[in-house]
């Protein structure tokens, strides 16, 4: 008897009657994972997956994220009960030619969150991975994965606005000049790491302590999130930035920088050399506003920096910005030399897959090839990373 055939991706997400979950992973229908949401997620208008990533792959892909950790409760205790996947577990080969991933760069990712995963940073096919730190306790293992595989990780350090109550809020500048241990020990980190980024900061309007089902303060955000974006401006590093429904308390900091920053030397510039707006899910009024931003000061030095509009950037992930209707319309409006990829993965296994479906996505919004979105968009990250004019 002929084996029964998985079902093809046909242009729509199939319901669950139609491809019922294979026994094994009857139970985790709660579990999340970025790939998992894209398959569930009937709404989506995207054909987002490639021939050769059908439902039954993503299921069982599904089956092994659940085994380490679920993507979306960064921090939470690991399943640690559960023997981890060893790479070779994973059958989710993807489907785009090695080639296609000569440019490319994950603009965003948290592998540290799965340290077993760690080890197939060196065979992934994705170039580089920008690693974001989110919480002290995280910046070692960033700064490790950089030591051991320098060629492949670009480390950064910041405070996540979901851990961003954990610490204290640095004193005003009338309160005194102590620095509290958290924000002193990523300067030193991003001191030890000349080629390091800030990230992931940023500021969330809707995210809940679990614990307490309480919003996150928001005020106290503000402040960390001000606090590090005066340092990566102070240490001329990029940021990559993390803001969920309050984009305009977003473009009002970036205004209040701008305002006190009123010398005119380069050393002076109030606002970091680069801002990534990462899995960026601003409205395009949003976009206009962050494209048109200008410096309220004139002078001769000043004129010479980069206007402020021209140092945004914008990436894109399928696993945030896969599950919104509005997806497209986001995409399009972002201008083709300011566009990113980016994996938002908690597991290095994933990366490689991850990239191919943020490239999909990408490519179906602008009309383009796949092979002329991987070109673009590593263009773009090199020119992020300071690396091209
Ligand atoms: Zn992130």
């Amino acid at each position: 008897m002929a084996a029964k055939q998985a079902p093809r991706w046909q242009g729509r997400f199939p319901s669950r009657r139609a491809n019922p979950v294979p026994r094994g992973v009857q139970g985790q229908e709660s579990h999340i994972c970025s790939r998992r949401f894209l398959f569930t997620r009937k709404s989506s208008p995207l054909p987002l997956f490639s021939e050769a990533t059908n439902c039954q792959l993503l299921l069982r892909l599904c089956q092994r994220c659940s085994r380490t950790q679920p993507t979306t409760s960064r921090g939470s205790p690991r399943m640690m009960d559960q023997k981890p996947p060893s790479p070779t577990d994973c059958d989710h080969v993807p489907s785009l030619s090695p080639a296609t991933y000569s440019d490319s760069i994950d603009v965003h990712c948290h592998p540290t969150d799965t340290p077993d995963s760690l080890n197939v940073i060196p065979t992934l096919r994705t170039q580089r991975l920008l690693v974001m730190g989110t919480r002290e306790e995280d910046w070692p293992l960033v700064a490790g994965a950089a030591e051991k595989w320098p060629e492949k990780v670009i480390p950064c350090f910041g405070l996540h606005p979901w851990f961003a109550h954990h610490c204290p809020a640095p004193p005003s500048a009338s309160e005194g000049s102590t620095h509290p241990p958290w924000l002193q020990t990523l300067t030193v980190q991003l001191e030890s790491h000349p080629t390091a980024l800030v990230g992931e900061i940023g500021i969330d309007g809707i995210a809940k302590d679990r614990t307490t089902d309480a919003r996150y303060p928001f005020e106290h955000q503000l402040v960390i999130f001000r606090a590090q974006l005066q340092l990566a401006a102070r240490m001329r590093r990029s940021v990559s930035m993390h803001t969920v429904r309050c984009h305009g308390h977003l473009v009002d900091v970036l205004r209040e920088m701008l305002a006190s920053g009123g010398g005119d030397g380069a050393e002076d510039d109030p606002l970091p050399p680069r801002l990534k707006h990462h899995s960026y899910s601003g409205s395009t009024e949003t976009t206009r506003a962050l494209l048109s931003l200008r410096s309220p000061h004139r002078g001769r030095k000043r004129a010479s920096l980069p206007t402020p509009g021209s140092r945004m950037y914008f990436s894109f992930s399928a696993g945030v910005n896969g599950r919104s209707p509005k997806a497209m319309e986001r995409i399009r409006a972002v201008p083709d030399d300011r566009v990113l990829l980016e994996s938002d993965t908690h597991d290095a296994r994933i990366v490689d897959a991850a990239m191919e479906d943020a490239c999909r996505l990408v490519a179906a919004a602008k009309g383009w090839t796949i092979e002329e979105t991987a070109e673009t968009t590593g263009r773009n990250a090199r020119r992020f990373l300071g690396e091209e004019g």
